[in-house]
């Protein structure tokens, strides 16, 4: 069997989850759209049977889970997309972001089984979805005097909460605090970064994705974020090893050339697997646990590393291209990507899990 797999830890995603928690003792939506960020949907939102409720991205992702048994509330980030979807988000008591017009018109015309509980998104400066600030009050008011609406509540997003030098999301929580002046209802504004270095964002609802994850969100160390648990390790194992002599090239392209005689080890893990390609050389892999580093540009099924300075290390070697020890994110940065993506891309690897 291929060794490549990726190791879900549960109770790390339940650990990562209390800490959103415990920072703020506010409520929290555990974001899980995009099958968990790659991590199993189903898996993840039955071990977070404490969760206060779920967000994901479309009536799919949430009908996939209400099928599955979970009974929490289950927030839609972007509502629905067509009027024919609201009878069923009354029927299987889906929340729903409302972020355009043409939603509200949708909504008054529509004939629910009971009244939804509805998010009216500010547009606090991201500039992608949500009402502009002056018009946010009176699109407050049409809405409260619905029959279909069951409760109102503020919901806003931050474009650089992960960039706290920016002044960006001080902006936007100014912006935040007069558009929604007056206006009675809980509030959720903070996504991960929010929510680990923006204490004052705090306020009602959380809505931690990538941090339950246990990758940072941040390109600088972070006193919150060094309390998460990594949850996915990426793994697979040395399947050959070759002596190369200074000056011979590797793999496609030549990309990377020896400076120096050359113990090279091969990884069954490729790009069709989820390891991004663009992965530069000198990218840190984990042999055995010992730090190594990618050489020469990762193919469909494979990898190469570097195992002259692991001479313990062989055929058949532990590898660890992400989790415990690595952070996706510090793989990201070589890649010119982010955690997010990398876990999003996962593919053809068998997840196994552990609680
Ligand atoms: C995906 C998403 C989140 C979660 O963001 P993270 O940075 O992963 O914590 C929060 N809010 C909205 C609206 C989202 O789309």
């Amino acid at each position: 069997m291929r060794p490549a797999h990726a190791l879900i830890d549960l109770s790390a995603l339940r650990h990562n989850y209390q800490l959103a928690k415990s920072l703020s003792g506010c409520r929290a939506f555990a974001v899980i759209k995009a099958n968990a960020y790659g991590h199993g949907a189903l898996r993840c939102a039955a071990a977070l049977h404490d969760a206060d409720a779920f967000a994901v991205a479309c009536i799919e992702e949430a009908l996939e889970l209400r099928a599955a048994g979970i009974r929490q509330p289950i927030l839609l980030l972007e509502g629905w997309f067509e009027a024919d979807e609201l009878p069923l988000l009354a029927e299987h008591d889906l929340w729903a972001v409302l972020h355009h017009e043409e939603q509200l018109l949708q909504l008054q015309d529509a004939t629910l089984s009971r009244p939804l509980h509805i998010w009216l998104k500010l547009d606090s400066g991201m500039h992608r979805v949500g009402f502009s600030p002056d018009e946010y009050a009176s699109i407050w008011q049409r809405l409260a005097a619905l029959p279909q609406v069951a409760s109102l509540s503020k919901i806003t997003h931050f474009s650089r909460a992960d960039e706290p030098e920016t002044g960006r999301t001080e902006q936007q929580l100014a912006t935040f605090a007069a558009a929604t002046a007056g206006l009675e209802g809980p509030a959720s504004l903070c996504n991960s970064p929010g929510i680990l270095a923006w204490p004052q964002a705090h306020h009602d609802w959380l809505r931690p994705g990538i941090m339950l994850y246990g990758a940072t969100p941040f390109e600088f160390e972070q006193e919150q974020a060094a309390q998460l648990r990594p949850v996915m390790q990426l793994r697979s194992r040395i399947i050959a090893t070759r002596e190369l002599p200074v000056g011979e090239p590797i793999g496609y392209g030549s990309r990377f050339v020896t400076t120096r005689p050359t113990r090279v080890g091969v990884v069954a893990m490729g790009y069709a697997d989820g390891y991004p390609r663009h992965a530069k050389d000198g990218t840190p892999v984990l042999i055995d646990g010992q730090r190594s580093q990618l050489i020469g540009r990762v193919s469909m099924d494979m990898l190469t590393v570097d195992l002259t300075e692991l001479p313990g290390s062989g055929l058949g070697s532990e590898v660890t291209l992400w989790g415990e020890g690595l952070n996706a994110s510090e793989v990201a940065a070589w890649a010119d990507s982010i955690p997010y993506q990398l876990f999003c891309n996962l593919n053809r690897v068998p997840r196994h899990y552990c609680d």
